[in-house]
């Protein structure tokens, strides 16, 4: 017998019917012989549209209320999880953030988890009901309510794992498992049985969000092991203790089940960057903190940086990417700066891609960017920057050639799932 976090997103909790058949998956669990706490988000929409009556009553508004407003969606969909429970004749109850309580710092709207108290609830689980748990939510040392920023819950149920000392914690969502890659640009992505922590880190920043990112480093940190798995499933579906998903979990772990091992895990594609090149920049000590000094304290994230060995004159090109959001505001601090700099001219494009593959598998073997760079010289792709850590190669290219590169990559690694797998 195990012990079980179960948590659901909002477009499983959207309604009645729908909140029927979460229930009848945790009873389902329940019903193997676990201990189960729930961790559920609002309805669909629903945080969206209590956000914006917190904008239509105060412009400027103050962040610990927006909390008080916007944590009761969770709040909601947790007592109607609990009733449904009951009508199916589970024992269950609701444990709001406040109750349990889960302690956190007062940042509001992005609060972080600091304690959780489980005492309560491991003896409520103990004796067979079912813990429902509101996510996003939690509760300051002056009592006052807060909410742990954007996609929260997923961390939520991480915390709430990690202080009850769950098995397992499976996140329930609109997608299947972790992919190879889109399976909307590759037909033949397949999806990964198993994934280790830090290649879900390198792919949630790279783009493929099925998990809040902050999540999965709490889940490192803390050795939760967790499965992401699809929330539409019939009764007869493969249970959760079979593992249709996919899970995240140590290194360790995985040497241990997974011997054939990939090279490359997953590839990411971001179309959220954008580039800026300073032309003619003095190659001299001193000259790219100018230019960087100013983004960081502006909360600029730069990301690729390259600067091109100097030319005769004791100039040189730096290349470097942005958020395109951040984009206007990164090239409006740079022109303010150019006589402090010294650069000739700025050149942005916000048409570009990066484009990562990961695996840490590429710890221990050599010739992966080659390959990398073959497969894209072969499609006349073009390479505008480059990055790389241990388990990570990014190329900046062509917003255009996105998908084509992340086909001809798949390929190139010899990830497609093969026709009897597929
Ligand atoms: N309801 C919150 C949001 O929409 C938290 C979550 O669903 O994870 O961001
Ligand atoms: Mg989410």
């Amino acid at each position: 017998m195990g012990r079980i976090v179960m948590k659901f997103g909002g477009t499983s909790m959207a309604g009645s019917e729908r909140i029927r058949r979460v229930a009848n998956i945790v009873r389902r669990q329940q019903a193997a012989g676990h201990e189960v706490a729930v961790v559920v988000s609002a309805m669909a929409g629903e945080t969206d549209r209590l956000v914006g009556f917190c904008r239509e009553a105060n412009p400027l508004y103050d962040p610990a209320e927006y909390d008080v407003v916007v944590a009761s969606g969770e709040q909601v969909t947790s007592g109607l999880l609990a009733l449904t429970l009951q009508a199916l004749g589970c024992k269950a109850r609701s444990w709001l953030g406040w109750q349990l309580p889960i302690h956190t710092d007062d940042a509001h709207a992005k609060a972080r988890i600091g304690e959780i108290d489980s005492n309560a609830l491991l003896a409520s689980m103990a004796a067979g009901e079912i813990a429902v748990i509101p996510g996003f939510q939690g509760v300051t040392d002056d009592n006052r309510i807060t909410t742990l920023g954007r996609g929260g819950s997923d961390t939520s149920a991480v915390a709430v794992a990690a202080a009850i000392g769950a098995d397992r914690c499976d996140i329930y969502t609109d997608v299947d498992g972790v992919y190879t890659t889109d399976p909307r640009i590759v037909a033949k992505a397949r999806k990964l049985k198993y994934v280790t922590y830090e290649e879900m880190l390198e792919l949630a920043s790279v783009g493929s969000k099925v998990l809040q990112t902050r999540s999965v480093s709490l889940a490192m940190k803390e050795g939760v092991r967790v499965q992401v798995l699809s929330s539409f499933i019939d009764d007869d579906a493969a249970p959760a203790d079979a593992i249709p998903g996919t899970m995240i979990v140590s290194d360790e772990e995985l040497e241990g089940i997974d011997m054939e091992r990939q090279l490359i895990t997953g590839i990411a594609a971001d179309k959220n960057e954008a580039k800026v090149i300073l032309t003619r920049v003095p190659d001299r000590p001193g000259a790219v903190a100018t230019i960087f000094g100013p983004l960081a304290a502006a909360n600029i994230n730069v990301d690729m940086i390259i600067q091109n060995v100097g030319r005769d004159k004791g100039e040189t090109d730096v290349t470097f990417t942005v958020p395109g959001a951040d984009l206007l505001r990164a090239q409006t601090l740079l022109e303010a700066q150019k006589e402090a700099i010294g650069f000739n001219r700025i050149i942005t494009d916000g048409k570009v891609a990066k484009i990562s593959v990961v695996g840490v598998g590429m710890k221990s073997h050599a010739g992966v960017a080659a390959t990398m760079f073959r497969a894209l010289a072969d499609r006349g792709i073009n390479i505008q920057a480059i990055s790389t850590s241990e388990i990570k190669v990014s190329v900046l290219i062509d917003e255009d050639e996105t998908e084509l590169a992340v086909r001809v990559l798949h390929t190139a690694y010899d990830m497609d799932a093969k026709d009897e797998a597929a």
